[in-house]
């Protein structure tokens, strides 16, 4: 029998890679585009693999999975998947971790360099024919100044390496890596408390999970002493929102430039859709064209990587390669 493929959703122009593989791989491939847990089980309720973007892919749902083998994000992330329900289940979970590297470490240099030289309003002053260095007054000079890193994986690293030539001073606060990587990136590794208390700007590159969840409130906007900027291209649900919002109207930090929101896409009525020093970007710091199509094509190859029979290069949940429940190809 033919194995079948399902798509739950995607915000890509096409499928071509996905169906150039599947077929070569003589698999039946499904795509949709659900919202809820109650559309995925309809859509994907007999896969044998199933692929997702933003679909919440909950115990619930993999409960009703009867035959799936893996379940496939199409990002870094995966934050909407519960892990722990698909271990139990023997369902392998996989995400793409190297797609949008350098990407995401341009984006978070864009960010920094707009809020910090004001970007946003000196354009719209000139366009609205108001010729005035004073617009962005006042504006520090960077060099010297603090950078503080929240997260210190693939992007950050990244990220470090390309502020490099700015001669920022770099700290770091990420308790799973090696203190030897500091001398490798010019970086120094501190505590989250010195770390929001001493930094200018701020970046975040942590995963979204229990433990960092809103890990970012009131107690730790409470410690920032330098009214720093603040980035967010990690993930919204770092951020308390609330204590954001109350944070820059005491001025507490400067400004946000945030890529990624609690809820996505942000409703036009979102108290921060009003503030003119919070710049808003759509989730887009992971996309090139170049990425775009490696997604696409890594996704593809590691489904087809476990219905040949072999298994992924991702695994994320990796101990239940030694389980009687890992489901069997
Ligand atoms: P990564 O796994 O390489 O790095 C994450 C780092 O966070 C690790 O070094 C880990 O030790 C550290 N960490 C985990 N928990 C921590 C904690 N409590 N405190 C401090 N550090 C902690 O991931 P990455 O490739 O660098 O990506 C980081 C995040 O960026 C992803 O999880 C994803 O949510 C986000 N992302 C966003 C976009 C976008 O388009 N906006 C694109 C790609 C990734």
């Amino acid at each position: 029998m033919k194995a079948k493929i399902v798509i739950t959703d995607y915000n890509y122009e096409n499928l071509d890679q996905e169906k150039e593989i599947f077929s070569d791989l003589g698999a039946e491939l499904f795509d949709f585009q659900c919202r809820t847990e109650e559309e995925v089980i309809a859509a994907a309720k007999d896969a044998d693999a199933v692929m997702v973007q933003f679909a919440p892919i909950t115990r619930r749902v993999l409960e009703s999975l009867k035959n799936c083998k893996v379940v496939v994000r199409y990002a870094v992330g995966f934050d909407n998947i519960d892990l722990g329900a698909a271990t139990e289940l023997g369902i392998r979970v996989v995400n793409i971790p190297d797609y949008c590297t350098e990407e995401v470490s341009e984006h978070v240099v864009m960010l920094l360099l707009a809020i910090a030289r004001k970007l946003c309003p000196l354009n719209q002053a000139v366009k609205e024919d108001h010729w005035d260095f004073k617009v962005m007054k006042p504006v520090q000079r960077l060099k010297g100044t603090t950078v503080g890193l929240i997260g210190f994986g693939r992007i950050g690293r990244m990220v470090a390496r390309k502020l490099s030539g700015f001669q920022f001073r770099i700290v770091v606060y990420d308790p799973y890596v090696e203190e030897a990587l500091a001398a490798q990136y010019g970086v120094e590794f501190v505590d989250l408390q010195t770390l929001v208390g001493e930094s200018e700007f701020l970046s975040l590159h942590v995963p979204l999970y229990e433990e960092t969840k809103h890990m970012i409130d009131k107690n730790v906007f409470g410690m920032m002493r330098k009214k720093p900027f603040i980035i967010n291209t990690g993930r919204g649900g770092l951020i308390q929102e609330e204590d954001l919002i109350t944070a820059l109207d005491q001025r507490i930090i400067r400004d946000a430039a945030l890529d990624v929101m609690e809820t996505e896409p942000i409703l036009l009525s979102h108290p921060l859709q009003s503030y003119e020093n919070v710049i808003l970007t759509p989730h887009a710091a992971w996309y090139s064209e170049e990425a775009l199509s490696a997604i696409q094509l890594f996704a593809a190859k590691e489904v087809e990587r476990v219905l040949k029979g072999f298994e992924p290069r991702n695994l994320i949940n990796q101990e239940i390669e030694n389980s009687d429940a890992l489901r069997k190809i």
